[in-house]
């Protein structure tokens, strides 16, 4: 079989990956020009992705710079309000928590598939589908077109292939809150922390922490009612939106401040998810990664549940009689965990946005006693495991 794989971010080269473990040859198709290893900030991959990532890339080169995942609390005086230590995790689960800048992480894999022989092509963005009974046609914006087996839309939030075979279906929802990202070098935070520092500000959440490397990865969590109609901003917005920044933030504790003004890249981005999506396949073509089911970053679970996503669809194409076959137990066997996945991080992202001072109160008294018990109830998310030597049927 020839599967035709739209995406080349993080699911599409890993479900390449996947697909040769089961004899499918695969070809990627992505919109982007070139390949470019520096867009995007940084992402979270918990102990449930990193150990699927180990099958397709050996993490000690990926890791080259990262920062842990072990986290703190602070409100807005700087005073510490609770700790998620996730010391315990590489004796339960076998891997720990860490934050990877998603241009390493996407440059990694799609390194891994070109080394494996899979053919990666750029400047293909996707316009339409056709499908017959045995085959699926791809059109693309360059005038080109496909044909294949199989499609796997590997294209993400705003998924061309899903707006094709279900222009009906909700597209994403904004979540109310808006991030941006970036990163910073400053002389006196050369050395890597233990812990990634979350502080609640009194008008917007920061979080940073130092990598390995020495440089400092923040973000900044705002409640903003509507989302911006672009994330690409040029020079004077980057200015503009620095000087907002600063002034959010000018009551935080240091090193807030002097973070954000003297960032050398920053990029933002509204959060979007997907709480539900009926169907995630249509005769030869199926969904996977964020064009099915995208989460809000808050429990740092979307690169983790992409790659997830990958070693479960071919390991139903391998075991199943027929692709609708396989398609059909994909969906069964991921959409409950996705959903609870998706809930959980959104009850996440709404402590995030800035309460009154008596809610304040009550969220610095009970976050360490929330974190305790949110922490113990990870185990059904982190302890993920796929038994690829499982038949399914
Ligand atoms: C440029 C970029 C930067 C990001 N930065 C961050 C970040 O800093 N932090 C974070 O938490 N998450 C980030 N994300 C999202 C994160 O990668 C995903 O949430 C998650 O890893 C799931 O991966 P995915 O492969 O399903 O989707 P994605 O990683 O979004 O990959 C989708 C791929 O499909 C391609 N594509 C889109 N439309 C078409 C089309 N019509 N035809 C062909 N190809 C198409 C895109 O160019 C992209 O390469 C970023 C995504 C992108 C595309």
């Amino acid at each position: 079989m020839k599967a035709i794989i739209v995406g080349c971010g993080i699911a599409g080269p890993a479900m390449a990956l996947a697909l040769q473990k089961v004899g499918v040859q695969a070809v990627i198709y992505e919109a982007r020009e070139t390949a470019d290893d520096t867009q995007g900030a940084f992402l979270g991959i918990s102990p449930n992705g990193l150990n699927i990532l180990k099958e397709y890339v050996a993490l000690d080169e990926l890791l080259t710079d990262y920062t842990p995942g072990k986290i703190r609390f602070f409100n807005a005086r700087n005073k510490s309000i609770g700790v998620i230590d996730n010391a315990e995790q590489m004796s339960r689960y076998g891997s720990e928590t860490i934050q990877v800048k998603r241009g390493l992480l996407n440059g990694a894999l799609r390194r891994a598939a070109q080394q494996a022989g899979i053919p990666i092509e750029f400047g293909k963005r996707l316009v339409s589908i056709g499908q017959r009974e045995v085959t699926v046609t791809v059109s693309f914006a360059d005038g080109s077109v496909v044909e294949g087996d199989l499609l796997i839309g590997c294209d993400g939030i705003h998924s061309a292939v899903r707006r094709a075979i279900f222009p009906e279906a909700p597209g994403p929802e904004y979540t109310g809150l808006l991030s941006t990202g970036g990163f910073t070098r400053l002389e006196d935070f050369s050395h890597p922390s233990d812990a990634i520092r979350m502080t609640f500000g009194e008008r917007g959440f920061f979080g940073y922490a130092v990598s390995k490397s020495g440089e400092i990865w923040w973000f900044n969590n705002i409640a903003q009612k509507t989302a911006p109609l672009r994330h690409e901003l040029d020079q004077s917005e980057l200015t503009d939106l620095k000087k907002r920044l600063t002034a959010l933030h000018r009551n935080d504790p240091e090193p807030i401040v002097s973070i954000i003004e003297q960032a050398h890249s920053i990029e933002i981005y509204p959060i979007y998810d997907i709480p539900f999506l009926d169907q995630w396949h249509q005769g030869r073509i199926c969904l996977i990664g964020d064009a099915a089911h995208a989460t809000a970053p808050h429990i740092g679970q979307g690169a983790s549940l992409a790659l997830e996503d990958t070693l479960v669809l071919a390991q139903c194409i391998r075991d199943c009689t027929d692709l609708h076959a396989a398609f059909s137990r994909f969906q069964s066997l991921r959409q409950e965990r996705v959903q609870a996945i998706i809930k959980q991080a959104r009850k996440v992202g709404d402590t995030k946005t800035v309460p009154n001072r008596f809610q304040q109160f009550f969220r610095d008294l009970l976050l360490p006693i929330f974190v305790k018990l949110e922490a113990r109830k990870m185990d059904w998310v982190y302890g993920y495991r796929v038994d690829w030597h499982r038949k399914l049927i």
